[in-house]
Order: structure tokens, then sequence, then C-alpha cells
């Protein structure tokens, strides 16, 4: 976070925006997230966070995420190289990498943040304005294990932590700028899409 309070870094950033997508896991995040990277190409670009998590089979490091051991993150975090991190689930720590940030408006482009409900919600309070928070509602609690059972990635303990988080995250769903819901993957892509172009000017 120090890097942020310098003041020719804030200076710098003043004008700058962050977009984040979050919403509880299985509710179409990831598919709206490619979509939108697809057709906003010239506007936005995906923040790879850092994960201490297993890789997935059709992951790619550094693109889905950087991928590194605990005991790296725990560095970067004591040199305040994250403007965010969480332990998302028990023992897995995601975080977004101030570097990457600066990349991103470097190249004249707005970060697209795909984190968890407390990671959007600290990034609000240190950005206001300068932050739009979507959040994606899922369908249902029900619809929402169906999907994570059909993806097939992960073990019924897994699943059972995710729908426990999820149903924790579901009751943050009024903190956010916008709330969309997925019922409709087209429509609600083009809805998140007409919010961004808006808020972007
Ligand atoms: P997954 O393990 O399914 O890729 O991601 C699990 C959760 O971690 C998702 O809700 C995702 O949005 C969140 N996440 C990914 N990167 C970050 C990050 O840098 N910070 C925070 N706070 N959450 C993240």
């Amino acid at each position: 976070m120090k890097a942020f309070e310098d003041p020719d870094t804030m200076r710098e950033t003043e004008q700058h925006k962050i977009i984040i997508l979050t919403a509880p896991s299985g509710a179409g995040k990831t598919t709206i997230k490619t979509r939108l990277l697809a057709a906003m190409a010239e506007l936005l670009s995906f923040s790879v966070s850092a994960t201490t998590r297993k890789i997935r089979g059709g992951e790619t490091d550094g693109v889905d995420y950087i991928f590194i051991a605990e005991e790296q993150f725990k560095e970067k975090i004591d040199k305040d190289q994250f403007v965010e991190w969480q332990m998302v689930y028990p023992g897995m720590y995601y975080g977004t990498t101030v570097d990457e940030m600066k990349r991103i408006w470097s190249e004249g482009k707005t970060p697209l943040l795909d984190i968890d409900v407390k990671g959007a919600l600290n990034v609000k309070k240190m950005f206001g304005e300068r932050v739009l928070t979507i959040f994606i509602e899922p369908p249902s609690i029900e619809i929402l294990q169906q999907r994570l059972m059909s993806r097939g990635t992960e073990s019924a303990e897994h699943i059972h932590t995710r729908i426990s988080k999820a149903k924790e995250e579901m009751e943050y769903r009024n903190s956010f700028d916008k709330v969309i819901m997925n019922d409709d993957l087209e429509r609600a892509t083009n809805e998140v899409k007409e919010i961004i172009a808006k808020f972007l000017g």
C-alpha cells in the first residue's frame, strides 16, 4: 500500500480508474470477464493476481495468475507490493499487485480486477470514485452448486467450502456500485458492458 501513498504516484494515478468484477465462485463471473476483455480490448486489461493456490488444468502461469509459493507471497506482503490481498480460502492467498496496476495504466488502459468481495470493498475504500465495483449475482445457491459440480475442477470438500463462502458473500451484495443478476449470460454481459462504457466515459 505504501507505493500508493507516495505523493508522485498518487498524482500520477489520480485520473486512473479501476473496474472490479466480484461474485461468489460459480456465478459466471469468469465467462463474463472473458467476454468483456474480448469486446473491450482497447479499454480494459485483465489484472493478473498472484496466488498460492495450485494451478488447475487449462490455466497458464502468468496469464490466469502468477502462481507463487506462500513464502514468496509473504515476502511481497512485507515489501508492500500488494494493493490488496486476502486469504480467500483457508491457506490460499490471492493478491493484486501494485506493479500490475501501474503496468496497465501505463498502457493507457483500465485494469479489470476479478477479486473476492472483501478485496473489492477494500479497493473501493482506497480509491473511492475512481473504482467501479460490479457484483455478479447467481440466480440461486442451488444453481451455483450445480455449476460448481459440473465444472468438475474441484473436490467435494472444496465445493462445500466455496458454497459456504458464496452464502457469506451474497450478504454483501448491497455494498457494490452495481449488482447484475446472471440468469441470462448474454443479457448480463451486455449490461456489464454498458455500465463500464458509461463509467469510462
Ligand atoms: P479461483 O481460485 O476460483 O481462481 O478464485 C477464487 C476467488 O479468489 C475468486 O472469487 C477470485 O475473484 C478471488 N481472487 C482472485 N484474485 C484475487 C486477488 O488478487 N485478490 C482477492 N482479494 N481475491 C482474488
